[in-house]
């Protein structure tokens, strides 16, 4: 839905962040027409690129005055539609604030712009042998802001928490153009905790434009094991064995056969294409504990009939290990063109059963699912593989992805585990929030952003459209979804 933006805003807006900076031509803004989840595509009016919190401020002063909404946007790796303008708009991109601002070995502290890539945080805190904790899989690609809208996880989450755990303070631009510091550069419990509130919004509150982020030493020790199973419920099984063990690894991570044989296809690693599950499993920690936690790791993964087992020698093996988990969803690229990438959370100790259920799912709805978990915390990511010009198929892609997150919610689980709600799940928030639940967290937008410009209609769904749980209209495709 595109509005129409006068042309003297337009020239305002070059005014502010400079000429070059405002992107208006077609093939310019087909480039912001969606993020990771190209299921769904809208068009922003105009795409604007500040440079610092004064340029921000002054950009959503000026769409304030004017009720234009605002999608902030950081690398558009995002999955679930959170960038997509879907109301038309400014889509407000933070990359070119990508600069690091200070690290501080001594209180463990990084200040950043947002655009910062979440590698290059770790990467400028590596001389003092610090990091930033979370790492998402696009880590080499995804800004702070965007992991910070998302509470982004990764693999190592299972141990290190997500991304709310390890940011101390923000700089956020309200939608009227007022800056706010929330947190600061070291823990405090004083008021409301905003700072929890804004971690995880989505840009539905307001647009983040500096980070105070915390840096931890890394580990003494790493251990990390690749391990195949003759099935998949065997590896399921042999993490839920691991976490009744009572050891914490910092990851555990399994792809499927499909998965592994598109890695194989693209990397030639020798992985063994003939097993129906990879599973990793990473220890870290001080060199004694780790001994020990390694001796019940493979008492675990020998219960349960691992096929083969090999432990990283060396810094060289660990990282082949992890480019079998962290290439996957680029190498299920060469199966299909298009992959809806879902994002389901069950109880760990229904994992098993699960890839069961969403086998018989992909069977029955005639489509080829790649399989790629975060098996250590419950988080699945089934990625239904499709043709976005198949009409007939996106149709079942769709259906079958809502059942398989129904499928997530009716076992205990929830309809995301760190990809958020955006435009993808925001029908289906009625499943899993009651209505005053929901009422809340309009209350709480309504504070922050009382014009409804920031990022309006992601994530809370309006009172109109709560009651049609799960239909979503696909933007790409019109009335499909009906
Ligand atoms: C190959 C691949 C692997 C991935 N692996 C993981 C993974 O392991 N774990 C995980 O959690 N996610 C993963 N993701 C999803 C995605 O990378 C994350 O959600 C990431 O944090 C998005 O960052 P971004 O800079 O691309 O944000 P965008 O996609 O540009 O935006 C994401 C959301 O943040 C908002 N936003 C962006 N910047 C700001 C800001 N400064 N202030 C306020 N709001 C803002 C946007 O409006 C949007 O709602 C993966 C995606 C891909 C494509």
């Amino acid at each position: 839905m595109r509005m129409l933006i006068e042309s003297s805003i337009e020239t305002q807006l070059r005014g502010i962040v400079g000429d070059k900076y405002v992107l208006s031509s077609r093939v310019d803004l087909a480039v912001y027409e969606c993020d990771g989840l190209t299921l769904d595509v809208a068009s922003p009016d105009l795409v604007v690129l500040p440079k610092s919190t004064e340029e921000v401020a002054a950009v959503m002063a000026l769409a304030f005055a004017n009720k234009i909404p605002v999608s902030p946007r950081g690398a558009g790796t995002g999955l679930s539609g959170g960038a997509t303008t879907v109301m038309g708009g400014i889509s407000l991109v933070l990359t070119r604030m990508n600069k690091i601002l200070s690290v501080d070995p001594v209180d463990r502290v990084a200040i950043v712009q947002v655009g910062a890539t979440n590698a290059s945080v770790s990467e400028a805190a590596q001389k003092h042998s610090l990091y930033f904790a979370p790492d998402p899989s696009s880590q080499s690609a995804s800004t702070i802001g965007g992991n910070i809208a998302e509470n982004s996880g990764g693999p190592h989450t299972l141990k290190y928490g997500m991304t709310t755990n390890h940011v101390m303070g923000l700089k956020v631009v309200l939608s009227n153009g007022e800056v706010i510091t929330l947190g600061g550069r070291s823990r405090t419990k004083e008021g409301l905790d905003l700072l929890g509130v804004f971690i995880g919004s989505e840009g539905t509150i307001g647009i983040a434009t500096e980070a105070t982020l915390k840096l931890i030493p890394r580990a003494q020790a790493v251990e990390t094991m690749l391990a195949y199973f003759n099935t998949m419920e065997a590896a399921g099984q042999a993490v839920s064995d691991v976490v009744a063990s009572g050891v914490v690894p910092a990851a555990m991570e399994m792809i499927d056969q499909l998965t592994i044989n598109a890695v194989e296809d693209a990397y030639h690693m020798g992985l063994d294409r003939e097993a129906a599950a990879l599973l990793i499993i990473e220890l870290d920690g001080p060199r004694t504990g780790i001994t020990i936690q390694r001796r019940t790791v493979e008492s675990c993964i020998g219960t349960n009939k691992a096929i083969s087992v090999q432990w990283a020698n060396d810094a060289y093996e660990r990282a082949r290990i992890w480019k079998a988990r962290k290439t996957a969803f680029g190498a299920l690229g060469r199966i299909a063109p298009h992959a809806y990438l879902l994002d389901g959370v069950i109880p760990r100790s229904k994992l098993a059963s699960t890839i069961s259920e969403i086998a018989k799912i992909s069977e029955r709805y005639n489509l080829t699912i790649a399989n790629i978990y975060h098996a250590g915390d419950g988080n699945l990511h089934p990625c239904i593989l499709y043709h976005k010009d198949n009409v007939d198929e996106v149709k079942r892609v769709l259906k079958a992805g809502l059942e398989i997150l129904e499928l997530c919610v009716r076992i205990g689980g929830t309809l995301s585990g760190e990809h958020g709600i955006g435009i993808e799940k925001v029908s289906a928030m009625t499943s899993v929030f009651s209505e005053e639940s929901l009422e809340s967290m309009r209350w709480i937008k309504q504070s922050f952003d009382p014009e409804n410009i920031c990022n309006s209609s992601k994530v809370i769904p309006t009172p109109s459209n709560c009651g049609e749980s799960g239909a979503r209209s696909l933007l790409r495709h019109g009335t499909l979804s009906s």
